[in-house]
């Protein structure tokens, strides 16, 4: 008989130091080395390679968790995700042209979710905060921290009265942050981002990059010139 070898949602082993080598329990919350020194995660890569292929990844759906094995978290009923997609290379035919660099590509990460590629390091940054229970560990546990001198507790007193809250929001704040789960998290984030409505905001010479833009099909092209932006604030 064979052995079976189930291969788990993720292959992350321990975090390491990138200076020293020291090795951390990815189960932990870590902040940097006590070098201080960041730390990195790291994976068995080569059990991973040897139980899959890339046929067997490019038969998963087209989002950053196709990689799960090696991204962080352990459970996919954590992932906390707004659909993180793939982000085409466009050709910049007419610009590589005049800077001379032939095959000139740009990979326009404006179609994530947040509009930059900082979308991917957050959901998978708060997907595994929210399976460490670091985000809601973290306020629960520095709320007595805040009221150490007397400006805070009249800011958060103020805080009460300014927006009409119960005369208990202070008393019961940590059961309620305790309470929230990643569904909920997920949800406000659903009904308060969204993606369709975003805007991809290029700077520089139109005449020069509008037909390449228009030809990408992106999506409808506005140009705003400066001289109609002077006077408005940012
Ligand atoms: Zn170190």
């Amino acid at each position: 008989m064979g052995m079976i070898t189930v291969v788990s949602y993720s292959a992350l082993t321990h975090l390491e130091c990138s200076r020293c080598g020291l090795r951390c329990d990815a189960g932990q919350v870590q902040g940097t080395c006590s070098c201080g020194s960041p730390l990195l995660a790291r994976y068995d890569i080569a059990r991973v390679g040897a139980q899959l292929g890339p046929a067997d990844i490019a038969a998963r759906p087209p989002d950053l968790w196709r990689y799960h094995e090696l991204l962080p978290v352990s459970d996919p009923g954590r992932v906390v995700t707004l659909g993180e997609g793939m982000t085409p290379l466009l050709e910049m035919v007419r610009l590589g042209g005049e800077l001379g660099v032939r095959g000139l590509l740009m990979k326009d990460e404006g179609l994530l979710p947040t509009g930059t590629f900082k979308a991917r390091g957050a959901a998978v940054g708060v997907s595994r905060a929210a399976e460490l229970g670091a985000a809601r560990d973290f306020l629960v546990g520095v709320f007595p921290l805040r009221f150490e001198t007397p400006g805070p507790v009249v800011g958060a007193l103020s805080g009460i009265v300014v927006h009409d809250l119960p005369d208990d929001e202070l008393a019961t704040y940590r059961a309620r942050i305790e309470a929230v789960g990643a569904d909920d998290v997920l949800a406000i984030a659903r009904a308060r981002i969204h993606p369709d409505r975003a805007a991809i905001v290029m700077v520089g010479d139109a005449a020069r990059i509008a037909s390449e833009l228009e030809a990408a099909g992106i999506g409808p092209l506005e140009v705003i010139r400066d001289d109609e932006l002077a006077g408005q604030e940012a």
